[in-house]
């Protein structure tokens, strides 16, 4: 039996495996890799999403890569303008040629023995099992499930008589002019769909249990627009990125230093752009300090404006019962429906549920600790691609993809065939992934990966300290190993066929 062998395997062809497939090419040339992909197109998120007005909530200066420039007008851009770029950056560097469609990564068992990963596929075209091999597996997989968001139950659901509608599987065909929606939500995807939906809606309502802090900026960057004009695209492109990491590092530091006051501000913006005499204290002052939970970031004052011109109105209270025309909630308030948009959020997942065995042990991600943000403790050859939360995730990817090429370089030149980090973690004081608590991070802490107190443990959202750590640290820090035994048994060879067994 052939077994098909890579140097590497990257995971999903989103944002990050895009990005991470370019550095590959870039800075590991001689590396032949693959993407496996489970989906049948590019772009993961980007694809995925269809509801009415999805878009990035970051800047695209450092939401696209650094390697080829943002060039649409909008700097907070529409979700087909963000999947029109990955996909052009994957044809343009000629990464498309390297996904493999409907490859589904299931499970991935790694031999000390044999020195690789013995990859089990599903080929969702085919319905068959297809087996690989690789030497290093790179984990692009994004944070969430992908077949369904977060539901939580609604007492009385049967009852309604409405469309019920999630946003993660939107209706192509859902038409809601003249309608009466209710967006239940406080979150980025529900600041984005109020204002959009209320253009042809009837009229909108966010219900919220609890406010989110908002925060409006322009979905043009003058700045940006100027130096376009003036500047080769690539030079703009630089200097605007590094504008926006500076501003979003500046703000971040705010927040979490002076939140008393960031709080101020916010309140303050908001009062600016609501109508006199709002109930800003009652629908717009979380209960939360500002950035303990992601910042909404809406374009232009999107939402005040809907709120503005009566198209849109908020509603904040708990849910008592939905009812055949709308929602009950506990304050005996009646809000009349003929959509209901359950905006609840995402479910996560750890590296995309693929089942991961080290010399015929299971790994559970949750019992791991993360070095450097991008490997696990214990598990050999193996990295993975987490975002920022407090900035765009781009900035982390694409700097964990270059610290893998480097891993790799050292390891080609030095003759190490293994690397893993290793960590007394008796010892550590565990923390969780994330650093947010938000319903959606809370809810898969006990499953994700954990970090530690001290380096290289840590995960920082620090742009500025991970540029430092992950392209000039030492690789030999005493914590990563290498080893360069050899194999002691041999599996397929490179350039050999895929193999298929049936499912
Ligand atoms: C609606 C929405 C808006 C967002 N807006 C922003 C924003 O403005 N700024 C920001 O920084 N972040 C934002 N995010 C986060 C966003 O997910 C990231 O920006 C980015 O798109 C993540 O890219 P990714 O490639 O890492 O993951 P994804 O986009 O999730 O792509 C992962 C890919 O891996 C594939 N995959 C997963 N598991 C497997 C497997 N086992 N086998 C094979 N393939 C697999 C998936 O099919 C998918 O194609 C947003 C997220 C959502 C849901």
């Amino acid at each position: 039996m052939f077994i098909e062998h890579f140097d590497v395997v990257i995971i999903g062809a989103g944002l990050s495996g895009v990005g991470a497939a370019y550095r590959m090419q870039t800075k590991c040339s001689k590396k032949r890799y693959a993407i496996f992909e489970a989906r049948a197109e590019i772009g993961g998120t980007w694809d995925l999403f269809r509801y009415p007005g999805v878009r990035s909530d970051s800047d695209m200066f450092t939401l696209a890569y650094p390697f080829r420039p943002w060039k649409e007008a909008k700097a907070i851009a529409d979700g087909p303008a963000i999947l029109k770029y990955v996909r052009e950056t994957a044809r343009e560097f000629g990464i498309d040629r390297h996904i493999r469609f409907q490859h589904k990564v299931v499970s991935a068992s790694w031999s000390s023995n044999d020195l690789r990963w013995s990859l089990e596929v599903q080929n969702a075209a085919t319905s068959e099992t297809l087996h690989c091999t690789c030497s290093f597996l790179y984990g692009c997989t994004g944070y969430y499930r992908y077949d369904s968001g977060y539901q939580p139950e609604f007492p009385g659901r049967d009852r309604f008589r409405g469309q019920f509608v999630h946003p993660q599987q939107w209706p192509e065909d859902l038409d809601y002019s003249g309608k009466r929606v209710v967006v239940i939500g406080s979150g980025a995807t529900a600041v984005t769909l109020v204002p959009a939906m209320s253009r042809k809606a009837a009229h909108v309502t966010m219900l919220q249990r609890s406010p989110s802090y908002i925060l409006s900026l322009p979905s043009e960057d003058g700045f940006a627009n100027l130096l376009r004009r003036n500047l080769p695209p690539k030079v703009a492109h630089r200097i605007v990125r590094w504008k926006n990491i500076l501003v979003g590092l500046g703000l971040f530091q705010l927040c979490k230093r002076a939140p008393t006051f960031a709080r101020k501000l916010l309140r303050k913006g908001a009062i600016n752009s609501l109508p006199q005499n709002y109930e800003v204290d009652t629908h717009f002052n979380p209960r939360y300090e500002p950035w303990d939970q992601r910042l909404c970031f809406i374009p232009d004052n999107d939402l005040y404006r809907s709120i503005r011109k009566g198209r849109a109105s908020i509603a904040t209270g708990e849910i008592d019962s939905l009812t055949e025309d709308g929602v009950l909630l506990k304050s005996g308030q009646h809000l009349s429906a003929d959509i209901l948009v359950s905006a609840t959020g995402l479910q996560m997942l750890a590296l995309g549920a693929v089942r991961l065995v080290v010399d015929g042990v299971s790994i559970h991600p949750g019992r791991t600790f993360v070095y450097k943000g991008t490997m696990l403790s214990d598990v050999p050859n193996f990295a993975f691609c987490v975002g920022y939360t407090n900035a765009s995730w781009t900035l982390r990817a694409d700097l964990a993809s270059i610290f893998l090429c480097r891993v790799l370089n050292h390891m080609g030149r030095k003759g190490y065939r293994t690397c893993r980090p290793v960590c007394n973690t008796h010892s550590m004081e565990t923390r969780p992934l994330l650093n947010l608590t938000s319903g959606y991070v809370m809810r898969a802490a006990a499953d994700l990966p954990k970090q530690a107190a001290k380096k290289p443990w840590v995960i920082r959202q620090n742009y500025l300290l991970d540029l430092l750590t992950m392209r000039f640290s030492r690789m030999e820090d005493g914590v990563l190993k290498f080893g360069s035994a050899t194999p002691t048994a041999s599996v397929g060879a490179p350039e050999q066929v895929l193999t298929a067994s049936a499912d």
